[in-house]
């Protein structure tokens, strides 16, 4: 374990929001970032993402629920289109590779980082140049990607400012950087307080609001687009395996596309009740301070 200073603000100036599976949540008292301290050493967190991380409980089925991921991926895509012109993507925290595999069929030369090692050789089977490990170790020249992409992956790090200025090294004049997290302002969490499900100190050890998040990113010299808050996608074969209906997912998967248009129906319902458990950021390579 490391005690560590905010990674926004740099001070050392915090109040205790929670204690959770051992873990303490503190909040920055100087610009509001969340943040686990002290945090899992490096060694620990290898430890977690080792092969059970991806083939494990709330996962078990990754593997074969490629399809449901399509949509969301889809329409992320359609959103760098409207940015930036076909070249180089990189997805940081690839996984298997899904995204991967949505952004070479629409046209994008793309790579990964993954620091799974079981997860990036799955990815790698499938064709794609995968890095395992931490961005930081991969060496990738400068001015190199024309896109980089953080799904579900900048609040897992121990330095998300550090990644970020490295994402801006190896981004071309303009890149685009696109970040999704979980929104800790969200209702779903002041509701639930300690016991919202995403608050998982062993994995998230930042929880950023769309402020904060907005902060870190122009701080670490990006100048952002959009900020905008969504509801969870609901998915569908997770929330049976909760249930333990493992066939009946098999047989939605099989009806996939009744399955898409039921969750479409449910996300809009969702979008209009303002469900807002999910930042999305798109960002531009700025000059640096
Ligand atoms: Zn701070």
């Amino acid at each position: 374990m490391t005690y560590t200073g905010c990674n926004l603000c740099q001070a050392d100036n915090s109040s205790l929001l929670f204690t959770k599976d051992s873990l303490k949540i503190v909040k920055c008292l100087e610009c509001g970032l969340i943040y686990v301290n002290p945090q899992p050493s490096e060694e620990e967190l290898r430890t977690i993402y080792k092969n059970g991380y991806f083939n494990g409980t709330w996962q078990s089925d990754y593997l074969t629920e490629k399809k449901l991921y399509g949509p969301r991926f889809r329409e992320r895509l359609k959103d760098i289109d409207s940015l930036k012109t076909k070249g180089k993507l990189l997805d940081v925290g690839c996984a298997v590779g899904y995204f991967l595999e949505a952004a070479r069929q629409d046209g994008w030369e793309a790579s990964g980082v993954e620091i799974s090692s079981y997860a990036s050789e799955f990815a790698k089977k499938s064709g794609f140049d995968v890095f395992t490990g931490r961005l930081e170790d991969a060496g990738y020249p400068d001015k190199h990607f024309d896109v980089v992409t953080l799904w579900h992956v900048l609040e897992h790090m121990r330095d998300p400012a550090g990644c970020l200025r490295e994402i801006h090294r190896i981004l071309k004049d303009s890149g685009v950087l696109a970040v999704e997290l979980p929104n800790i302002e969200s209702k779903r969490s002041k509701k639930s307080g300690e016991n919202w499900d995403q608050l998982k100190p062993r994995e998230h050890l930042y929880y950023f609001t769309p402020g904060a998040l907005r902060r870190i990113v122009e701080k670490t010299g990006f100048q952002v687009v959009r900020v905008s808050t969504l509801p969870k996608g609901t998915h569908i074969g997770e929330k049976l395996e909760h249930l333990g209906w493992t066939r009946m997912k098999k047989w939605l998967i099989r009806f996939y596309p009744l399955t898409q248009w039921i969750k479409k129906i449910l996300l809009r319902i969702k979008k209009v009740a303002g469900e807002d458990d999910i930042i999305l950021l798109y960002a531009l390579k700025a000059k640096p301070e």
